[in-house]
């Protein structure tokens, strides 16, 4: 397979851990013999200073004509003070626009030796496993009217959904759902807002082309609770974008780090821009230490849903398993035993399980 992979690594820590992340599909191409061509262009702070803006056209380009795009994180004390045109936020916003990104899917799942670290009790986490669909480029925080009126002392949102765009990503979460375990909730406020009642109106309708999924509608006040008091209940959880933007945040302290959960987000035909969830650490940037298994499972996403490579997505999951493991662990995880290793030593680690790996299947295969 040839694939082109558009880098943008940003600021901060994006820039060591997609260099990691890019380290790890380099190594998949190599043992699986598929042709990944890469390259770097510049968002975010990195993009204001050597452009004078967040998102230059050049970037945006480059995107248009990638297979799929890895980006790392974008922002930093140094452009805190830019007016808004020249945060480097926008570069992030701009490029989700502009690749009509309308699908975000976040999967969190615990890894059973960092349970520990999260403020919620091991007991109640142990086997969550669930995959949060958000509708990205619709509702509340695009309709308009958005404005201050009478002198600023009344104030209008709007929350405008169209039934296609509700359609399409109903239609991505059953698909999801269907390759998991079966089971979709999707969450709404139908007592209250219209917009909800469509909603649910839409996932009556399509669960008939799904037959294999068990659907549940549940109002988004009462899943705010569930995911932090039985999140095992959920396997994929579909939403507009409000909503899921606060449960994703509020379902990541299942995994008890921020440097291990991958994001993707879609358009409708596959091209995906991956990221990690986690910002550009300016504390840490530039020190080698941080962690880069957010980054590289958000490269096993790209190969899953951008490539349809799922048995190679699965081998970069499964190293990142063995990896911690064995008991290795970069500084944030919060893990007593075991070895400490830096950004590099890390993502080096999980290319030698990759590598290790296939080499075995291929002497199994070659003996059978
Ligand atoms: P952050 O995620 O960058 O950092 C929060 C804390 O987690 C810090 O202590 C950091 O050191 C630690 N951390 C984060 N990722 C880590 C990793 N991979 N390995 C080890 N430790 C890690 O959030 P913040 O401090 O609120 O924001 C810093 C900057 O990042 C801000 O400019 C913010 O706007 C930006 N930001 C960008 C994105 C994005 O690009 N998607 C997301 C969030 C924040």
């Amino acid at each position: 397979m040839n694939k082109r992979i558009v880098l943008l690594p940003g600021d901060g820590i994006g820039k060591e851990v997609v260099e990691s992340a890019k380290d790890v599909l380099s190594a998949i191409a190599e043992e699986f013999n598929h042709t990944f061509s890469f390259e770097s262009h510049d968002i975010g702070g990195a993009a204001i200073d050597l452009h004078g803006t967040p998102l230059p056209q050049s970037t945006v380009d480059a995107c248009m004509q990638a297979d799929a795009v890895l980006l790392g994180a974008v922002g930093g004390p140094k452009w805190d003070q830019n007016p808004s045109h020249l945060r480097p936020e926008r570069g992030l916003l701009g490029i989700r626009k502009a690749l009509d990104l309308y699908a975000n899917l976040r999967p969190i799942k615990g890894f059973k030796n960092l349970l520990h670290a999260s403020p919620l009790k091991e007991e109640v986490i142990t086997g969550s496993d669930l995959l949060i669909v958000r509708e990205l480029t619709g509702g509340l925080y695009f309709g308009t009217p958005s404005e201050r009126r009478d002198g600023g002392q009344t104030v209008v949102d709007t929350l405008a959904y169209s039934r296609r765009e509700i359609e399409r990503i109903v239609d991505k979460a059953f698909q999801a759902a269907e390759q998991r375990r079966g089971h979709l909730t999707s969450v709404d406020k139908a007592n209250v807002l219209e917009s909800s009642k469509l909603w649910r109106e839409i996932v009556e309708e399509k669960k008939a082309q799904y037959p294999n999924v068990v659907v549940e509608h549940a109002l988004v006040d009462s899943t705010a609770m569930k995911l932090i008091t039985n999140p095992t209940e959920f396997d994929v959880i579909v939403t507009e974008n409000m909503f899921g933007d606060i449960l994703s945040d509020e379902a990541s302290v299942l995994t008890g780090s921020l440097g291990m959960l991958p994001s993707a987000s879609l358009r409708e035909d596959g091209v995906g821009l991956y990221e990690p969830v986690h910002g550009s650490a300016p504390d840490i940037a530039g020190k080698g230490v941080a962690n880069p298994i957010a980054a590289i499972l958000s490269a096993a996403l790209l190969l899953r849903y951008s490539f349809g490579l799922e048995d190679e997505a699965k081998l970069i999951e499964e190293a990142v398993q063995s990896v911690l493991d064995a008991g290795y662990h970069t500084a944030d995880l919060q893990v007593s035993e075991g070895r400490l290793v830096g950004t590099w030593e890390m993502a080096k680690l999980i290319v030698d399980f990759i590598q290790s790996q296939n080499a075995s299947k291929c002497i199994m295969s070659c003996y059978v």
